[in-house]
């Protein structure tokens, strides 16, 4: 299968040092294959996405000097496929409705029963305040769009999804480094493997439609990258923890697992990484003041 990788910034900021590491890693690992190299923007969060973000997307890739292949995806244009997800896993009483607030959630998991709580990919794991209260079965009602929607992961394990899961190369999925990768040793450094109860536990029942948005990060970018036909997915090592929810949210689906590669970080010199927030380090601002892509290729240290 031919290598495909993408890049997949939100245009809610501009793209900083980081941004430009990520995509030139991208870039260069499916140059140097004949591979493909595409684009997505990732505009699901309308309150924050603007316009002239996604304008300096743009401008920045290719005064990088990248060039990607094929029409820009865009995930909002891609609405009704993640709602027909969304009513799909509805229907199957997979998703249950939940109105607490970040408060809420603190406050559950302060009564003294609880244990310490466990952090997750999304921050605390949900203490499933929600999840057990009495409601009609899913496809008498219609899919609510006023609260959240969240994966029952409990029933999500009761299905075939941990077959498929346990059917991984050794029973796990690879998952590399890049320092390793790009000094010649494509050996995977780490696996992800599951169990019902470590998903349960270190995931579980994680938002799948926000509310008023009809889809979350975790769910539009799964489908997405399955549409590009994404073979390598690279990406930070932010986001190691949010891979394994992708991996279990493939597995329910039926979509195939991509490879995984995912980069260290640029941090500043306090050992922070960059934000969004971080203007100081955006790709304009640097070209402004007169450096070269070359320059910013040394900067990242490619
Ligand atoms: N939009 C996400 C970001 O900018 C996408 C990253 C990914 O899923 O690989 O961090």
């Amino acid at each position: 299968m031919t290598f495909t990788t993408r890049f997949a910034p939100s245009p809610t900021g501009p793209l900083h040092l980081g941004h430009a590491y990520s995509a030139v890693h991208a870039h260069d690992m499916a140059r140097a294959q004949g591979g493909t190299f595409l684009l997505r923007i990732e505009d699901i969060d309308q309150s924050r996405a603007r316009p002239h973000w996604e304008e300096q997307i743009y401008e920045d890739l290719a005064w990088l000097g990248l060039t990607w292949d094929g029409p820009v995806m865009r995930q909002s244009d891609r609405m009704p496929h993640y709602e027909a997800v969304i009513d799909k896993l509805w229907d199957k009483d997979l998703l249950y409705p939940c109105h607490c607030n970040r408060r809420d959630i603190q406050d559950a998991l302060a009564a003294p029963q609880e244990g310490a709580p466990i952090i997750g990919p999304d921050g605390v794991v949900y203490p499933g305040t929600c999840r057990n209260k009495p409601r009609l079965p899913n496809h008498m009602t219609a899919v609510p769009t006023d609260c959240a929607l969240r994966l029952d992961m409990a029933i999500a394990c009761g299905t075939d999804i941990f077959e498929r899961l346990i059917d991984a190369p050794e029973g796990g999925h690879d998952i590399a480094y890049f320092e390793e990768y790009g000094n010649g040793t494509d050996t995977p450094k780490g696996t992800i493997s599951f169990t019902p109860e470590e998903i349960q536990r270190t995931i579980g029942d994680v938002v799948l439609a926000r509310k008023g948005m009809g889809t979350s990060y975790h769910l539009s970018v799964v489908l997405d990258d399955a549409a590009q036909g994404i073979t390598d997915v690279v990406r930070g090592e932010d986001l190691f923890e949010a891979t394994r929810i992708h991996v279990v949210l493939q597995k329910l689906l039926g979509l195939r697992t991509p490879r995984y590669f995912h980069h260290s970080l640029i941090r500043d010199a306090a050992g922070k990484r960059l934000a969004k927030r971080d203007d100081a380090r955006a790709i304009s601002k640097y070209r402004e003041e007169g450096a070269s892509p070359a320059d910013i290729r040394a900067m990242v240290g490619l």
